[in-house]
């Protein structure tokens, strides 16, 4: 690891600060049972740390989205898993793991208030960067740490190429780091056509 962006236990401090905020928000709506839709696979992790610390009764929900920066104002949105619950007229908080350049909350917020109908669409990141090349300049309503660590981050929901979501801590990789999982996918891609060819 080149260097430590938070840590296990930071990550549990923020997520209670993060409820107790999202709590209190909730407390004083009147929308029956609240939903927490995690983006999935990216937030996951966060989701389910977060929501040990809320006390509100809530329903846990996920979303898979990509999204496309298009032409100017015109960015596409792509659902391929979608909520299951019925999201209209609820309060919804959208979890999220970043915003970096703001173009996946951008489209997807709106996207979402168009196509589900929430009563109120909260959004609560773990991380909000100052990215130099800062597209939209999205804000969360619940934002767990601001960084200007422009450097990719990994664990704890950020990946390296699907692998390290699994970390309970959140890191910048050193060079070595980077090194030894290159060799460690080239291997898994090795060992998986060997296998295919051998079974034919
Ligand atoms: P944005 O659209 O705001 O640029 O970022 C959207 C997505 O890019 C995030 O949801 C996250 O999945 C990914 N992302 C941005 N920065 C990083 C990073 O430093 N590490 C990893 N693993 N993913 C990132």
């Amino acid at each position: 690891m080149d260097k430590l962006i938070l840590s296990e236990d930071e990550i549990a401090k923020i997520c209670d600060r993060l409820a107790k905020q999202i709590d209190t928000k909730l407390k004083d709506n009147d929308n029956g049972i609240p939903i927490m839709l995690g983006v999935m696979n990216g937030a996951l992790p966060f989701m389910y740390e977060l929501v040990k610390h809320i006390t509100t009764p809530c329903q846990l929900d996920s979303i898979k989205v990509s999204s496309y920066d298009g032409t100017g104002s015109t960015g596409v949105v792509k659902v391929s898993k979608e909520p299951d619950h019925d999201l209209e007229g609820k309060d919804v908080v959208l979890i999220e793991d970043i915003i970096d350049t703001g173009i996946t909350m951008h489209y997807l917020k709106e996207f979402i208030k168009k196509k589900y109908k929430p009563k109120n669409l909260y959004i609560c990141i773990l991380i909000k960067r100052n990215n130099l090349e800062m597209k939209y300049d999205e804000l969360a309503d619940f934002t767990g740490l601001t960084t200007d660590e422009q450097r990719y981050i990994v664990g704890f929901g950020f990946d390296y190429y699907g692998l390290f979501r699994n970390m309970p801590y959140v890191f910048v990789p050193s060079v070595r780091d980077i090194k030894e999982w290159g060799t460690l996918i080239e291997d898994d891609k090795k060992l998986t056509e060997d296998y295919k060819k051998n079974s034919k």
